[in-house]
């Protein structure tokens, strides 16, 4: 029913792929993060949201036909049952059930168990077969309360209101979660946002999800000054820029799972890191297989050893899936 091939997981009855990483004639998405989603298939199943999200980081031109997927309403594929449920990870993800023959297998995509504001909450679906990644699959990995993050975000823009405070955060899910969860801790000034988060922030605000007074992070017209005491959001791939060398004494944070290890925070010279996932910590990992109850599970992307091994000391049949090319952007 679903096997792993070099373009990614692919069911032979139905003749589709979930999550390829070439161009395939039959795609079905879970989410819009870059190396689940890529263009160029002729057609693209996914939930309107994911495929909106494609629309504007593909320039609209990404799938030859498109088919928006209702949350939780079944679809015939060539005889192969396939439905859509809410993963928990970024605006419109979602887990792909995959059923025939009585079988039910899962296929998780990247999901998360703990509250989101931006993002519908991940929905167990019980099954035969379920397939977790395993990104932080290693029992190092133990994210923190996220309230707390974002409070030592703002005891330390109380603390240094003469400096800056420029937060990397992925640009699909990661910074509208970092500026929603400042908004319900009660900040309220401005958030100034690097150019490469515009359209997606608009889009969150379109689909309900109110972000509070967001300004672009440029400093060509007003004074370098205005951003003392800023919270200014970017891409992390925007602090190598000359762009990030424009604000008043910046202290450098960044929103991500892998904060949890010191000394990837300081090579990365990370000031401030904040330990926010947009994936499963061990705990969680382990806990939702327990909860589920698979009679087999497969493991894939990430950490898939430890977990495998876990399920073997559990008493689940497990396996890695091996799938090559996904290096998720919204870690
Ligand atoms: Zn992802």
């Amino acid at each position: 029913m679903l096997c792993s091939t070099p373009a990614g997981l692919y069911s032979p009855a139905g003749d589709f792929h979930i999550d390829p990483v070439r161009a395939v004639d039959r795609a079905l998405i879970t989410h819009g993060h870059s190396d689940h989603a890529r263009s160029g298939h002729r057609k693209v199943m996914a939930t309107q949201q994911t495929l909106d999200i494609m629309g504007l980081r593909y320039a609209g031109n990404f799938a030859g036909e498109t088919q928006a997927a209702d949350l939780g309403k079944a679809t015939e594929i060539n005889g192969v049952t396939v439905s859509f449920y809410p993963a928990g990870h970024v605006l419109g993800s979602a887990q792909i059930v995959v059923e025939k023959d009585g079988m039910r297998i899962v296929a998780s995509g990247d999901y998360k168990r703990r509250a989101d504001p931006t993002c519908t909450g991940f929905e167990p679906v019980s099954c035969d077969v379920f397939i977790t990644e395993a990104t932080f699959a290693l029992p190092v990995f133990r994210h923190p309360d996220s309230r707390d993050e974002i409070a030592k975000l703002l005891k330390s823009v109380e603390q240094f209101p003469e400096r800056s405070h420029l937060v990397g955060a992925y640009a699909l899910g990661k910074a509208q979660r970092v500026i929603r969860m400042l908004r319900d801790a009660g900040y309220d000034r401005t958030i100034y946002i690097h150019g490469a988060l515009e359209k997606l922030c608009h889009y969150y605000k379109s689909q309900g999800i109110d972000l509070g007074p967001l300004s672009p992070a440029t400093t060509e017209t007003g004074s370098v000054q205005d951003f003392a005491g800023a919270v200014v959001i970017a891409p992390p791939s925007a602090f190598l820029d000359r762009w990030a060398r424009r604000f008043p004494d910046p202290v450098s944070c960044f929103a991500s799972g892998w904060m949890r290890i010191r000394q990837r925070a300081r090579q990365q010279g990370i000031e401030l890191p904040l330990i926010l996932s947009d994936h499963c910590d061990w705990d969680e990992l382990t806990g939702t297989i327990t909860e589920l109850g698979p009679s087999q599970v497969w493991v894939t992307h990430g950490r898939e050893e430890a977990l495998v091994r876990w399920c073997e000391l559990n008493d689940y049949a497990a396996r890695p899936l091996h799938l090559v090319g996904y290096e998720d952007e919204g870690d």
